[in-house]
């Protein structure tokens, strides 16, 4: 497979295209931001963690019936993957309160919500990432039908029904994370992006202690170890 010109650099990947036209292959950048990217810093390796930890999840995923993007890992910052038309809505589910639905609804911290909570974001780093309503999705024409939407809270909530007893198992609260889609060449809606403590928040059941982008968000430190351990605890090393 043949890495060719850059297509997209996001604040987490570079997106590359290949000789086959249905494939892009992502390289896993150190690079972290936050706050909209307003704090910004690097850490030698976290890339390639998200990469290794990312695999394992959509492997998980894909046994479990989920479609997603992931073709294989090419080597330590590499993902092959469908290319897909991204849809513009990060898919955000909860299990328990923290971060931005704490903040903005006064739920306490740590609170763990009577049933799982599914919320949109618009994804566009411009207007902040705003909350979106099903009508606001319509309106923005970001899917074509309300069955499209239907469809992304279903897959969403199978994701969390898979991986929230494999991480229980392994130690680990999934407090929340965010997930994307896309539309393969056949229209079909698939996972996309990556599932990483970039994106999902871990608690340790013993401990309490945060293992994902919190530590950085919060200037907490040692954010590589505690990737490391979820990948470790991921491979029941
Ligand atoms: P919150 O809305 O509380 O900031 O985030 C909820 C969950 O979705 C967290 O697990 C967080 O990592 C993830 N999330 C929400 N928006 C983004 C985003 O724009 N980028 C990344 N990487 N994760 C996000």
């Amino acid at each position: 497979m043949e890495k060719r010109e850059l297509l997209y650099e996001g604040k987490a990947k570079r997106l590359y295209l290949t000789d086959d036209a249905n494939l892009v292959i992502s390289e896993f950048k150190d690079d972290l931001t936050a706050f909209n990217g307003e704090k910004k810093s690097s850490e030698a390796g976290k890339g390639a963690l998200n990469n290794k930890i990312s695999t394992e999840l959509f492997k998980l995923l894909e046994a479990n019936g989920i479609p997603t993007h992931f073709v294989k890992m090419l080597d330590d910052n590499h993902m092959l993957h469908t290319k897909v038309d991204v849809i513009l809505i990060e898919v955000i589910v909860r299990n328990i309160a923290t971060g931005s639905l704490s903040r903005n609804l006064g739920i306490e911290d740590g609170k763990v919500l009577p049933f799982t909570l599914v919320e949109f974001d618009y994804k566009d780093d411009d207007l902040g990432d705003p909350k979106l309503n099903d009508q606001h999705c319509l309106i923005l024409e970001l899917v074509d039908h309300q069955d499209e939407l239907d469809k992304l809270r279903r897959m969403a909530r199978q994701v969390n029904d898979i991986l929230k007893p494999y991480f229980k198992e392994k130690g680990l609260n999934l407090v929340d994370f965010k997930l994307e889609f896309g539309k393969d060449s056949n229209g079909n809606i698939i996972l996309i992006d990556e599932i990483s403590p970039d994106n999902c928040r871990f608690w340790d059941i013993k401990s309490g202690e945060k293992m994902d982008k919190d530590r950085f968000r919060q200037g907490l430190g040692g954010l590589t170890v505690a990737y490391e351990q979820v990948l470790n605890r991921i491979l029941g090393k």
